[in-house]
């Protein structure tokens, strides 16, 4: 089959490569109908996650139909429509039953390497190097899923891949970085970065309440589509994004701010886990604004941080100290993405959200490597990528 490899930092290629096998009786293999390329897949492009390998296959975004089932396999089977959650989940461990599925506890094989290296152990994730787990990605034209039982959501035949193919990431951490914000009616709320999750937090923020969402960013067509969800737009290349954000809220600043830029900021995207590694020895700010900095000195006191963006690795430069005298408290994590599926499927059917207002480009996967690029650079007017395996 053919599928999207990580070749190099700034290296991405389509090559093919075996099908996919059951290995396990649990397992079940998906012919992938559409997938999506993700914020968290440039911090892979960019070299920041360091047990990436030659020829690994990236994605973790995806769906399709089920064309074949291990034996232990009970329910879903060969025929159904699925979406697959980035996090894998084991179903019985104690985060797995206690709705806290991207913590589970079994379903990273290379657990204790994580632990060695990082002090902790991510669950298992698709298409995300070797630290969570080496699990073959969803950028191709099959994928191997595990844990088919727990993992594996059927979704409604009437709505449509483009409606739905969000579920598996984006949309539930959009929607768990508003939560996670503490929101109450008529709260304003800041937020960082207007890619995908940054839309998806925007969308959300206001259906759990929020009177008003100040969204920040520098690309004109995200701040647009950040304006049409109903926010109000700050270019933080443009004005001053601290003093705007008081004088908009009576000099306090907002209720809540909510970070859906994560590492970015941080060798802005270019020069991976070198510049990583140089920006800890800078004390100083650096060129960019840092997003996690930025919100944590505007957000008023006592008010809340949630941190959808992705951190790891290398130097996050955290203002511990304003964020300790002033008392703020702060949610983040990985998405328990199978918590939300039913609740945002819901939304989706009522005609709450419309997921696939954000795509802007679509691409077979042989246009992946150039699609790579574009959502990097956020080219072309570049929010998200949906790509098509057997175009
Ligand atoms: P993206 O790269 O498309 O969007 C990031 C946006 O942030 C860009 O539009 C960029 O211009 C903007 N930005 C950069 N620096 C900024 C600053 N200082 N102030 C304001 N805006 C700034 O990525 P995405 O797909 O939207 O993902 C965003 C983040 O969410 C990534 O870190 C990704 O890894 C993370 N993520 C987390 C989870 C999770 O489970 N928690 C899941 C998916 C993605
Ligand atoms: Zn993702």
């Amino acid at each position: 089959m053919k599928a999207l490899v990580w070749q190099g930092v700034n290296r991405v290629g389509i090559e093919n490569v075996p099908d996919p096998q059951i290995l396990q009786p649990t397992d079940a293999i998906v012919k992938i109908t559409s997938t999506a390329i993700c914020g968290s897949d440039l911090h892979l492009l960019d070299g920041y996650v360091p047990t990436m390998m030659h020829g690994d296959i990236l994605g973790h975004e995806f769906m399709g139909e089920i064309v074949d089932v291990g034996k232990d396999v009970r329910n879903v089977r060969v025929g159904d429509r699925v979406i697959v959650p980035f996090p894998i989940s084991c179903g019985s461990c104690w985060y797995c039953t206690h709705d806290e599925s991207s913590l589970c506890d079994n379903s990273n094989p290379n657990a204790k390497n994580a632990e060695a290296l990082w002090g902790h152990s991510p669950a298992g994730i698709y298409g995300y190097s070797h630290i969570t787990g080496g699990y073959s990605g969803g950028q191709a034209q099959y994928a191997r899923t595990v844990f088919a039982d727990s993992n594996l959501f059927k979704v409604p035949s009437h709505l449509t891949d483009d409606q739905v193919l969000f579920l598996t990431d984006i949309l539930p951490t959009g929607y768990m970085g508003a939560e996670q914000a503490n929101i109450e009616p008529g709260d304003v709320v800041a937020v960082w970065g207007c890619g995908p999750v940054g839309q998806f937090v925007i969308r959300s923020a206001f259906l759990l309440g929020a009177g008003r969402v100040i969204a920040i960013d520098r690309f004109a067509e995200r701040l647009a589509m950040a304006e049409a969800a109903g926010a109000e737009a700050l270019n933080y290349e443009k004005v001053d994004v601290f003093t705007s954000l008081k004088e908009m809220t009576a000099g306090r600043g907002p209720d809540s701010v909510i970070d859906a830029v994560g590492l970015e900021a941080h060798g802005q995207g270019l020069g991976g886990v070198y510049d990583a590694v140089k920006q800890t020895t800078r004390v100083a700010e650096t060129e960019r604004p840092h997003a996690l900095r930025a919100a944590i000195q505007a957000c008023r006191k006592g008010g809340t941080v949630s941190v959808p963006g992705v951190y790891g690795g290398l130097g996050d430069k955290i203002p511990m100290g304003a964020f300790m005298n002033k008392g703020l408290e702060m949610h983040s994590g990985q998405t328990h993405v199978h918590r939300y599926v039913k609740r945002l499927l819901n939304h989706i059917e009522e005609g709450r959200i419309h997921p696939e207002e954000i795509i802007t480009h679509r691409l077979s996967l042989d246009e992946a490597p150039q699609g790579y690029q574009m959502f990097k650079k956020k080219h072309d007017g570049c929010v998200k990528v949906v790509l098509n395996p057997w175009a």
